[in-house]
C-alpha cells in the first residue's frame, strides 16, 4: 500500500430521531480506516444511535486512529486531546478510541489520556456498541448476524468461516518469520485483528454522493521493511467474492455509482479463497452491474499485475483505466533492502506493457525518498525512472524510522534535512511532468463525476474524471455549466477540459 498522509473525515448529520444517543465520529487515516469508521457508525445507527457532525453536540465522542507513521500518530494524539476538551467541559459522557493507534498502544492510551473510557481495536469492531454504552440489539445478537464479538477464539473462526477466511502459504511464511510479531511492543496485545465486515453488516457511508468504497480483503503479508501495518492489522485475508457482489448491488441500488474497491494490496485478492486472477474475476462480474458507472481498485502490489487483469481492465469500460501501483523505489539495491525486490528496469518493462494493453491508462505510483542506506546515486536513478517512466500523478514521502519495523533497525540513517531535500527535489521533477501531460489533456472530452461546490470558492465545482481517484490525486474543477443552470451532486456530465495547471484542471460542460 502506498505511504499516505492522513486526513480528517467529518461525517454529515443524519435526521434526528427522539433523543437518541448522540454519537460524534472523527475518522483519521486512509479510506481503509474510512470503511471501518462506516460500519461502526452502521452498527450505531442500527443501535439507536444519531450519528451527528458536531463534536460540541455529541455524547459520545469516537476516534478512529491511524498509526503507522510518526506523524500520523502524532496527529492521532493531538485529536484524541482535542475531543477530551468536550468531555471536559462536560457535554460529553465518553471518549472512546478506535482503530490502528489502539493496535499498537492499547495499555498505554488510557493510562496517558484517562479522559478515554475505551479503546476498540480493528479487529473487534462490534466492541464500539459496548463501548458507546449500548446493549447489543436482541435480534443482532444472534449467531448470524454480523455482529460477533471476536475476542473468543471461537468466535473468531465462525467469522472466518463466514468470510471465506483462509490464510495463503505466503502468510504462513512471513508468521514463522515473525512478520506479524509484536513482542516488542510495550502495551500492544499478542492476538492479531482477524476481522472483515461482510454484506449484511451495517454501514453508514460517509463520502460524496453516488461514490463508495468497498474493502475487499484486509491485512498484508509483504515483508517491506519500512512498515508496519502487518503488524497492526494482521494477516491478509480476503472477504468472501458473493459477499462484495452483494454489497456492490446493495450499494448501486442506493444510487452509487462509483465504487473504488480498497486493501492494503487488492492483487493479492482471493488468494486465500484459492481463486486465480481473484481480482480481474471480481472486476469483471462488477462491471455487469447496470447502475455501476465506474469500478476502480487501489492498490496493486507490482508483481501482482497480471495480464489476466490488465485485458479484463481493457476489455470493460466500467472498469476505469487507472492502476494505483506503489513503487516505493526504483533503485535495486534500496528495494532489496526494502525487502521489495525488482527495480527500474522491469518496472519500466511491466509499465510498458500495462500502457499497451490498457488503451489511456492513468498511472499512480509513490516513492519514499531516504530509506536507510539510499545513497545520492540511488536517488539519482530514482530520479531518471521517474523522467522516463512518466506517471500521471507521484506521491513522494519522506522515510519514516518505525519502531517495530525491520528497517528500524538498519544503519546508514540519512538525515532528516536531506531526506527533505530529496522529497522536494522528486516533486519537482514531477510536477514538470505532470505540467507537460496536463497541458496535452486540453481540448479533450471526458465524463465527469460531479462531486459539489468548490471548497475552496462556491463558483467553482469540484468533480472527477475517470484519471482521478478519490481525494488523493490533483483537482478537478467545472467554471462553465453549459447549458445547465445548477448542476446536481453525484451526476455525471459529459465536459472538456479547457485550462491545465501543474497538477489541477479546469472543465466546462459540453
Ligand atoms: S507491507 Fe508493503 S505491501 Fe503491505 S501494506 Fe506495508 S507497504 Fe503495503
Amino acid at each position: 500500500m502506498p505511504v499516505e498522509s492522513p486526513t480528517i473525515t467529518l461525517v454529515p448529520e443524519q435526521p434526528p430521531e427522539s433523543k437518541p444517543l448522540k454519537v460524534g465520529f472523527v475518522s483519521l487515516g486512509c479510506p481503509k480506516n474510512l470503511v471501518d469508521s462506516e460500519v461502526m457508525m452502521g452498527m450505531l445507527q442500527s443501535g439507536g444511535a444519531h450519528i451527528t457532525s458536531r463534536a460540541d453536540d455529541a455524547d459520545v465522542i469516537v476516534v478512529n486512529t491511524c498509526s503507522f507513521i510518526d506523524t500520523a500518530k502524532q496527529e492521532s494524539v493531538n485529536t484524541i486531546l482535542e475531543m477530551a476538551q468536550h468531555k471536559i467541559s462536560g457535554k460529553a459522557q465518553k471518549l472512546v478510541v478506535a482503530g490502528c493507534l489502539v493496535e499498537r498502544y492499547r495499555d498505554e492510551i488510557q493510562k496517558n489520556i484517562p479522559e478515554v473510557d475505551a479503546v476498540v481495536g480493528t479487529g473487534e469492531l462490534e466492541n464500539i456498541l459496548a463501548a458507546a454504552g449500548i446493549a447489543l440489539p436482541g435480534s443482532l445478537a444472534e449467531n448470524n448476524s454480523p455482529f460477533v464479538i471476536l475476542n473468543s477464539a471461537a468466535s473468531s473462526v465462525s467469522q472466518s468461516l463466514k468470510s471465506g477466511v483462509r490464510s495463503r502459504p505466503e502468510g504462513e511464511l512471513r508468521e514463522s518469520q515473525g512478520r506479524f510479531s509484536r513482542a516488542q511492543w510495550d502495551g500492544a496485545v499478542a492476538t492479531l485483528p482477524n476481522y472483515l465486515y461482510n454484506e449484511t453488516t451495517p454501514r453508514l457511508l460517509a463520502t460524496p454522493k453516488a461514490s463508495a468504497y468497498i474493502k475487499i480483503a484486509e491485512g498484508c503479508d509483504h515483508p517491506c521493511g519500512f512498515c508496519i501495518i502487518p503488524q497492526l492489522r494482521g494477516k491478509f485475508r480476503s472477504r468472501h467474492f458473493e459477499s462484495v457482489v452483494a454489497e456492490a448491488q446493495r450499494l448501486a441500488a442506493n444510487g452509487v455509482r462509483e465504487i473504488t474497491l480498497i486493501g492494503q494490496d487488492t492483487t493479492c485478492y482471493g488468494e486465500d479463497l484459492g481463486l486465480k486472477d481473484g481480482l480481474a474475476l471480481l472486476l469483471e462480474r462488477l462491471a455487469h452491474i447496470d447502475d455501476l458507472r465506474w469500478v476502480r481498485f487501489l492498490y496493486a502490489y507490482p508483481n501482482k499485475i497480471t495480464g489476466k487483469l490488465l485485458d479484463t481492465m481493457a476489455a470493460h469500460e466500467k472498469i476505469c483505466s487507472y492502476i494505483d501501483v506503489p513503487l516505493q523505489h526504483a533503485s535495486s539495491s534500496v528495494l532489496k533492502r526494502m525487502k521489495r525486490g525488482a527495480g527500474a528496469g522491469i518496472f519500466l518493462k511491466a509499465i510498458e506493457k500495462m500502457r499497451r494493453t490498457v488503451p489511456g491508462l492513468t498511472l499512480r505510483t509513490s516513492f519514499i525518498v531516504g530509506f536507510p542506506g539510499e545513497t545520492e546515486q540511488d536517488f539519482d536513478e530514482l530520479c531518471e525512472f521517474v523522467k522516463a517512466a512518466q506517471f500521471d500523478w507521484l506521491g513522494v514521502f519522506s522515510y519514516s524510522d518505525e519502531e517495530g519495523s525491520q528497517a528500524f533497525h538498519l544503519d546508514d540513517k540519512v538525515s532528516e534535512p536531506e531526506i527533505e531535500r530529496r522529497r522536494k527535489k522528486l516533486m519537482q521533477v514531477q510536477r514538470q511532468i505532470s505540467k507537460k501531460k496536463k497541458a496535452r489533456l486540453v481540448g479533450h472530452q471526458f465524463d465527469v463525476l460531479a462531486l459539489g461546490p468548490s471548497e475552496e470558492t462556491e463558483l467553482l465545482w469540484e468533480g472527477r474524471t475517470p484519471m482521478h481517484a478519490p481525494e488523493i490525486d490533483g483537482k478537478l474543477f467545472i467554471n462553465d455549466f453549459g447549458e445547465h443552470e445548477e448542476l446536481k451532486p453525484g451526476e455525471f456530465y459529459r465536459c472538456e477540459i479547457t485550462e491545465a495547471h501543474d497538477y489541477d484542471l479546469v472543465v466546462r460542460i459540453i
